[in-house]
């Protein structure tokens, strides 16, 4: 029965993952996201069999079926990845006693993954993008009862500022070159998601993960840093730690220095 749930779940997160592939392009663009899939190349509409996710690319063997072009793989590890994270959150996500939680996080995963392959790929975050995080943050404070009073909402906007307080400084002082004001946005989110102690932890380790990419590219590629690293994937990665195990590493830093 647990297979059968948990398999369940991964088709879910695979489909909702294949959305995801059309924001991650076509935000940056503002294309529109409305209509059945479309062919990149040739515009021919795509049939409902070949749209299944993860399976069509291998039956397809990577390339379309109307025009014989090559298909990115991003399409199917993408889809692959949200039905493997789908499944985590609701096997092991940190707020597993709550369904209504569960899969509001979900969608807030859902949104971090395409924050972090757009910024990868274009160096943007969409407004769209953020406006979705920030509800599904929001919503996800109103499952509580005893977290949803006004008082504690009000704490964490006001967390929210104090996090993205760093990083609205570099993006002022560097007037743009380091930071976009997406950065700044996604940190005010990330701090009201997480709290002001978890948010700055994710930001810590978004600078630290940061620092370590940039050594190990200068290292191996042996050329200075000419494109800028998008600063996105990295604030991604300290949230999705600091979600799912910032208590425990809270709890761990409160023992060494409480
Ligand atoms: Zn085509």
């Amino acid at each position: 029965m647990q297979q059968f749930i948990n398999l369940t779940i991964f088709i879910f997160g695979a489909s909702i993952g294949s959305f995801l592939n059309v924001l991650i392009d076509r935000l940056p663009k503002e294309e529109s996201i409305n209509g059945r899939s479309r062919c990149d190349f040739c515009g021919k509409k795509i049939a409902w069999y070949d749209l299944t996710p993860v399976l069509s690319f291998f039956i397809l063997k990577g390339k379309t079926r109307c025009c014989r072009k090559k298909l990115s793989f991003q399409y199917p590890l993408i889809e692959f990845v949200t039905g493997v994270i789908f499944v985590t959150v609701f096997k092991d996500g940190p707020y597993i006693e709550s369904l209504t939680r569960t899969v509001l996080i979900s969608g807030v995963m859902a949104c971090l993954i395409v924050i972090f392959i757009s910024d990868l790929k274009y160096h943007l975050i969409s407004d769209y993008i953020l406006l979705a995080l920030f509800i599904f943050s929001l919503l996800s404070k109103f499952v509580i009862p005893a977290e949803a009073g006004i008082q504690v909402i009000g704490f964490d906007v006001l967390s929210g500022l104090i996090v993205c307080l760093p990083i609205f400084l570099v993006y002022f002082i560097s007037k743009e070159r380091a930071m976009g004001l997406g950065d700044v946005y996604l940190t005010a989110i990330m701090g009201f998601l997480l709290g002001w102690q978890k948010g700055f932890l994710a930001l810590y380790i978004a600078f630290v993960t940061g620092a370590i990419f940039g050594l190990i590219i200068i290292l191996f590629k042996h050329r200075k840093l000419k494109s800028k690293i998008a600063f996105g994937p990295f604030l991604v990665i300290g949230t999705v730690v600091m979600l799912f195990w910032g208590e425990r590493i809270l709890e761990i830093i409160k023992k060494i220095y409480g």
